[in-house]
């Protein structure tokens, strides 16, 4: 099994050995058990099927040069799972559980951590699931955990290149007091019509706006959305944004390499006077911004004349993804390494 042409990886899933489960009942987490088994058993009348009681996490393994497979930043991953489960009323995976979980499956998947200087990763997967029957509608009594793990290239097939978004007012991610800060899947159900719609526009994915006035830059597709101008990092900050680990370690880059950061409301007008645009998350790390265009009234944004990333966001992709790959020194102690 190590005929993997890594170079060629597609981010989407691939068989590994192992994953691990966990199951919490009468009140308490059991044991991990280790399976090699792809599926999960599942009664039928489980909550996280009718009403939606499951959230999940992603976060990546990479291998350096010294041959070390790398964790980046998992404690926060946890932290935000147990945010999710507090969320839709679910137990919550406590901290020591969920680093055990990942780090088995990384240990447990060691070949298929791919190697230095390929651009991919050891993509990790926990899900957690209201297992428990339920038919009248609140949360359920049992809950499982899991982790799974799958080797995965970089996000977009072009690699660090430019690419268009759209904004659109005639679909939301979130509502203002809804479920867009916590990390579950409702929020993606509800994004698809639109992805998919921008993707047979030509476009990467949608800007979506705040729900309630769509005046404000929430979110940029399944990524945090971040602009550069006059040396500052403005990234929007509201109620329905999903926190992005990635976003919050480019804001301490940005600060390292001099720029100013702004955590703020980010107006669609202003989008005229960034330099330089990106969306970021674990899975691309940073996705450059060419051109975004406004379906409503077909106003163009540019960001990318050349078709080429701009200079900040280059340097903070290059940053960020040296650290991870433990090519930079990590001076914030973002990395664990997982023997
Ligand atoms: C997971 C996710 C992100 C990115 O978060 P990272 O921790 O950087 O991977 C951004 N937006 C949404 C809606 C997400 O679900």
């Amino acid at each position: 099994m190590n005929n993997i042409d890594w170079g060629a990886l597609p981010f989407g899933y691939q068989k590994t050995d192992y994953n691990v489960r966990c199951y919490y009942r009468d009140g308490k987490w059991g044991e991990l058990e280790i399976t090699s088994d792809e599926y999960i058993p599942i009664h039928m009348a489980a909550s996280c099927l009718h009403y939606g009681q499951e959230a999940f996490e992603g976060l990546k393994a990479f291998r350096g040069k010294d041959n070390k497979v790398r964790l980046f930043r998992w404690q926060e991953n946890a932290k935000r799972m147990a945010n999710s489960a507090e969320g839709v009323m679910m137990a919550e995976v406590p901290e020591s559980l969920f680093g055990e979980a990942v780090k088995k499956v990384i240990q447990l998947n060691e070949k298929f951590v791919p190697p230095h200087g390929t651009g991919a990763a050891l993509y990790l997967r926990p899900l957690l699931i209201g297992s428990g029957a339920q038919v009248g509608v609140k949360p359920a009594n049992e809950y499982m955990f899991m982790v799974f793990a799958t080797p995965v290239g970089p996000y977009f097939k072009q690699g660090f290149k430019p690419v268009n978004f759209q904004v659109v007012r005639d679909f939301d991610r979130a509502a203002p007091l809804g479920t867009g800060h916590i990390k579950v899947g409702g929020n993606y159900a509800a994004s698809l019509r639109a992805s998919e719609r921008a993707h047979d526009e030509g476009y990467a994915n949608v800007l979506f706006l705040d729900a309630k006035e769509k005046k404000f830059i929430d979110e940029a597709g399944p990524a945090n959305f971040f602009g550069i101008k006059d040396g500052v990092y403005v990234t929007p900050d509201s109620n329905s944004i999903l926190p992005s680990i990635t976003n919050m370690s480019l804001r301490v880059i940005a600060e390292d390499l001099g720029l100013k950061v702004e955590r703020r409301h980010v107006s669609v007008d202003e989008l005229g006077s960034f330099e330089e645009a990106g969306a970021c998350g674990t899975a691309a790390v940073i996705s450059p911004i060419g051109k975004i265009v406004d379906r409503d009234t077909g106003k163009e944004y540019v960001f990318s004349k050349d078709g080429n990333p701009g200079e900040w966001t280059t340097k903070l992709y290059e940053r960020l993804q040296g650290i991870q790959y433990g090519d930079v020194e990590d001076t914030h102690g973002w990395l664990e390494i997982v023997e």
